[in-house]
């Protein structure tokens, strides 16, 4: 089945002429028709519209070939609902935007329409990228392809789940503190997170301003390079973005990491850690080893202080950037006697619990009094944070830790406990508060219960050729990434 496949594999057959892009497309609506009752990752999708994307490209093909320049062309790409897609539904699935639809595409939908891929569907998502599992989202939860009673990860849970059921080829996710490589790895796929500032985040709804990076989640690590190269560059919409040039990262594949050094940060064997992810993941570091790489313990010292240190910066920035929901400028409206009472009618009846939590919490430690003691000693802290990276890599090119204490959880097992939710992030989140690039990869399976575990590889600002030829050299030493869901 034509949906199964890679990017690099189909688009091989496509430039041969053996397949067309209809077909592809069509593979991946039936999956979708097939399965997606039961994973729901799908918001809502127009199969109309992706057959006429998926013409278009067979027409191009016919007219002028296969083009190098158009890598994705005839690829269905599913897209989390936190991007701006023209014409297109937007909800951050969420109730408070309404009927909102997008007036514009997103730079990040320019560049993967501009390198040919088709644009299809709204994927779903913890409302605005807070959570950790799919179940704040306002329109019910993702299940997780590998087991329906257990949740895919969040907050880009749907982005994972449609790539891991072959509802989609790629994807793309969001990640503020782990919601692209959290999801990716409790649903066995691969799933980037760039440097910041290395994808425009123009048409991206904003959650966490210093944190929110844009990737993709896909089936292979080549194809997340090939991804990476087409989603890169600098935007003069995002000031944000850096002009650092854009490498051929699939040519970076060389599947040679000799003599390349590994750290394995000391401070990340915590007490939640399940023996099986251990398992796993010292094992992939015995096949690193094996491919030449050298091991090293290194020490991030402030590794603790992380969870605490996002929740509060995070929700400083959430409180800042939802304001705009006020139901004046955007979506639903609960009317009022005044101004004030229709702004808090509306936020009231639009947001779910956790995103009023987040806005409790992060106006509070920004208010006159708190703002010293919670968000300006949690920018110092951060800065602690990111030293510890920058001082690791000066003596090692990449450091390795499990991408998640445990693997998925059922759902409802931790809706009830915010924390705990809160703490299954504690690998994935220092990335973002650094601004450095990690990805994760497939590495393993719990036994019993065949549920997926994810290698987490980190790497310096920037360093996504060398993050990218770990983890290929290391997939393509493993079957890891091969293996399906028993999903029928
Ligand atoms: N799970 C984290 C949170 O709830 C990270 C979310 C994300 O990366 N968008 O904030």
């Amino acid at each position: 089945m034509l949906n199964q496949h890679t990017i690099s594999d189909l688009t091989r057959r496509l430039a041969q002429r053996e397949i067309s892009a209809r077909e592809i497309t069509q593979s991946c609506l039936d999956r979708i028709q097939q399965v997606d009752g039961r994973v729901r990752a799908y918001l809502s999708h127009d199969p109309a519209d992706a057959l006429a994307q998926a013409d278009a490209a067979d027409q191009t093909i016919a007219r002028e070939g296969w083009n190098e320049a158009r890598p994705l062309m005839g690829i269905p790409v599913a897209i989390k609902d936190v991007l701006a897609v023209r014409n297109h539904p937007l909800n951050c699935a969420s109730k408070i935007l309404g009927n909102y639809i997008s007036p514009y595409d997103a730079t990040a939908i320019e560049k993967l329409r501009a390198a040919g891929a088709i644009i299809h569907g709204r994927l779903n998502m913890d409302e605005f990228a807070m959570g950790s599992s799919t179940e704040n989202s306002a329109f019910g939860t993702t299940r997780n392809p590998w087991d329906l009673a257990r949740i895919p990860g969040g907050s880009s849970g749907g982005s994972a789940a449609a790539v891991a059921a072959d509802e989609c080829i790629a994807s793309i996710g969001t990640d503020t503190g782990g919601s692209i490589r959290q999801p990716a790895a409790l649903c066995g796929c691969v799933g980037l997170k760039p440097t910041y500032g290395r994808i425009s985040r123009f048409g991206l709804v904003a959650f966490a301003s210093s944190l929110d990076q844009i990737g993709p989640i896909t089936k292979d690590v080549r194809d997340a390079a090939l991804m990476l190269k087409v989603l890169s560059g600098k935007d003069s919409r995002d000031s944000t973005s850096l002009p650092d040039p854009v490498p051929d990262y699939p040519a970076t594949l060389s599947g040679n990491i000799k003599g390349l050094k590994v750290g394995l940060p000391r401070e990340y064997l915590v007490p939640g850690l399940d023996s099986e992810v251990k398992k796993s993941v010292d094992a992939a570091v015995q096949k690193l080893v094996g491919l030449g790489a050298d091991v090293c313990e290194v020490s991030l010292p402030h590794t603790d202080y992380a969870v605490a240190t996002y929740y509060i910066i995070a929700t400083a920035e959430a409180s800042a950037n939802l304001a705009r929901f006020d139901g004046i400028r955007y979506g639903m409206r609960v009317d009022g006697n005044d101004p004030a009472e229709l702004y808090s009618r509306t936020r009231g009846a639009g947001f779910g619990p956790e995103v009023k939590r987040r806005i409790i919490l992060g106006t509070y430690v920004l208010s006159s009094g708190y703002y010293d003691a919670y968000y300006l000693r949690a920018q110092k802290v951060r800065t602690l944070i990111r030293n510890d990276f920058l001082n690791a890599f000066e003596k090692v090119d990449v450091l390795v830790t499990p991408t998640t204490p445990t693997a998925a959880f059922k759902v409802g097992e931790k809706a009830e406990n915010p924390l705990q939710m809160y703490l299954s992030d504690i690998f994935t989140i220092s990335c973002n508060l650094a601004g450095i690039c990690g990805i994760s990869v497939p590495c393993g399976f719990t036994s019993p219960g065949n549920l997926p575990i994810g290698l987490q590889i980190l790497g310096p600002p920037m360093g996504e050729s060398t993050l990218l030829r770990v983890a290929h050299a290391y997939e393509q030493s493993t079957d890891w990434h091969k293996a399906k869901p028993p999903l029928q």
